[in-house]
């Protein structure tokens, strides 16, 4: 198996020339061509850092920073560990805390950007994984553990629902975690900007292209029916700690005016 150094999606042999992830337009391949790295250096040239969020959220980030940088959060529920988001280096450490806190129950993905080495991760913890079936063709290595589901919200447990949102990817999900006031796991179908009281929604963000208001007015319709008051994003720091839906309110009605 080898890793695409640049987004962190792992490929059997043969490899193919171009990593299908990074060729397409919401990705990028670097001007010095396609770079693969392997699980052993991985892990050997970095390690995960965990923080705790809040009571029964945790995050898990790769540093120093490999390919996009994201964190993956796991979510410690009554009926199980729930990891949301993935990311490519699974280390000895990781596998190692995990299992102490119970294993995972349910790995679930926002997008295909995040999928990475999610077959290693499911294969370590005897965990199923739940992506949406509108974004299959993104999957670059079959695994009996992946189970794709259709419609527009997949409940994992009476306190968790993954909710299709679209946008950024046809099958783009946030977890809607509905304990304790509501929290929205949201990848980066929803992008939280740097000053925290506002968030933004891309078709792509490294070519910078933008969503159609057709597509905003979908999600931010979509959320009107979440209850949530936090929000954490891809990235660490993406923290929205509180009043997390009249900001996705207010900075949905701004891209409108943007668009208008
Ligand atoms: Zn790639
Ligand atoms: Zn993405």
């Amino acid at each position: 198996m080898k890793i695409c150094a640049t987004c962190g999606t792992a490929y059997a042999e043969p490899l193919p020339q171009r990593c299908k992830i990074c060729e397409d337009e919401r990705q990028w391949v670097p001007a010095s061509g396609q770079q693969w790295t392997d699980f052993a250096s991985l892990t050997h040239r970095h390690q995960n850092k965990w923080q705790r969020l809040e009571e029964g959220l945790l995050s898990i980030k790769t540093v120093p920073n490999f390919a996009i940088g994201q964190r993956a959060l796991l979510l410690r529920s009554p009926s199980g560990n729930i990891l949301w988001d993935c990311i490519a280096s699974l280390d000895a450490a990781t596998a190692e805390l995990i299992h102490a806190l119970g294993g995972i129950s349910a790995i679930a993905i926002s997008h295909p950007h995040y999928y990475t080495t999610m077959q290693t991760w499911a294969a370590e913890f005897n965990a199923p994984i739940y992506l949406h079936a509108d974004d299959r063709e993104w999957v670059m290595g079959d695994s009996e553990a992946i189970h794709f589901w259709q419609g527009d919200v997949l409940p994992l447990n009476d306190e968790v629902d993954v909710v299709r949102l679209g946008g950024h990817f046809a099958g783009g999900c946030v977890l809607h975690w509905k304990a304790n006031g509501g929290v929205l796991l949201a990848g980066d179908i929803i992008q939280v900007a740097p000053g925290k009281d506002a968030v933004s929604f891309m078709w792509s963000y490294p070519n910078m292209l933008p969503l159609s208001a057709a597509t905003v007015s979908d999600i931010l319709h979509r959320c009107e029916e979440l209850d949530f008051s936090r929000l954490y994003g891809a990235f660490e720091g993406q923290d929205v700690a509180q009043k997390a839906k009249e900001v996705v309110r207010q900075s949905g009605a701004r891209y409108l005016r943007c668009l208008a």
